[in-house]
């Protein structure tokens, strides 16, 4: 896919948020080092509070028009400001109720920040949503739950039927050594195509951010099940350079403590093992 390079100041928190970096994590800003509700966390099942909830429900995911960046720190997907208007991604149900959510963008940590009961994918998605009453992400960062972030893990298969990674990883050659610089997709992509198949099953808790500033009051949805990625894709993907011109090897936080949280789980619990006499 051919695609338009311009250069721009795309408008993203993870662009103003400045000169940090995963090998000075004790100089990161004061919530990070000092918040009691910050993210990634492992999520146990066993531990977590079952809980049901209904289908989120995804609007006008299917046909968006996009932008492609290298944050310096990760492969941002951005919706096109023409598409920011009624007819943009949006969420409702599942635990954001009768809610809307917008998609801000979407942008990927390999390997994965959260861990589930322990495991540790090779790739994590960040679909950054803020609710709809706020107007925009930056202004939605000052509230609790005036964000929110679904995540999606990856495993690399390459079984994996067509994705939108096919339209991302095409157009990366064009920002892989350049930060900062926005390339528009030409064709609309499925940002749908991105999500597995099952969306019921979810693990919900309060967080944050987990790049600088670490905003607190982010509503968490961590999806159970993985989606999938191709090999070739995933080395595209990961194969970014920052602006010192160093490969982004991983782009992972640190886990971080719980601190008495509670965590909700709508999945099937894990069995606990019986002990079986023979
Ligand atoms: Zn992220």
């Amino acid at each position: 896919m051919k695609a338009i390079v311009v250069m721009s100041a795309v408008t993203s928190f993870l662009i103003r948020s400045g000169d940090w970096s995963y090998d000075n994590l004790d100089e990161w800003p004061e919530t990070c080092l000092n918040g009691t509700t910050q993210s990634p966390i492992n999520l146990e099942k066993a531990s977590a509070t079952r809980r049901n909830f209904s289908e989120i429900v995804f609007n006008n995911f299917y046909n968006v028009n996009v932008t492609l960046q290298n944050t310096g720190h990760t492969v941002q997907v951005t919706i096109s400001e023409d598409d920011q208007n009624t007819l943009s991604p949006n969420i409702t149900g599942g635990v954001f109720g009768t809610n809307y959510y917008f998609l801000d963008n979407l942008h990927f940590h390999w390997n994965s920040e959260h861990t589930i009961d322990g495991y540790r994918y090779p790739l994590e998605g960040h679909f950054l949503l803020y609710n709809h009453s706020y107007g925009n992400i930056t202004n939605a960062l000052n509230y609790i739950h005036g964000f929110a972030v679904i995540s999606v893990m990856y495993e690399i298969e390459d079984s994996c039927t067509y994705n939108s990674f096919e339209d991302i990883t095409e157009t990366i050659d064009d920002i892989s050594k350049n930060v900062s610089v926005s390339v528009r997709l030409r064709n609309k992509i499925s940002i749908h195509s991105l999500l597995p198949t099952t969306t019921n099953k979810v693990f919900v808790y309060n967080g944050s951010l987990t790049t600088p500033d670490c905003n607190e009051g982010a509503l968490w949805v961590v999806l159970e099940e993985p989606s999938c990625i191709k090999q070739s894709q995933y080395e595209k993907l990961s194969g970014i350079y920052s602006d010192r011109d160093a490969l982004v090897e991983q782009n992972t936080r640190p886990l971080q403590d719980l601190y008495g949280r509670e965590i909700l789980y709508s999945g099937t619990a894990a069995m606990k093992k019986k002990f079986v006499r023979l």
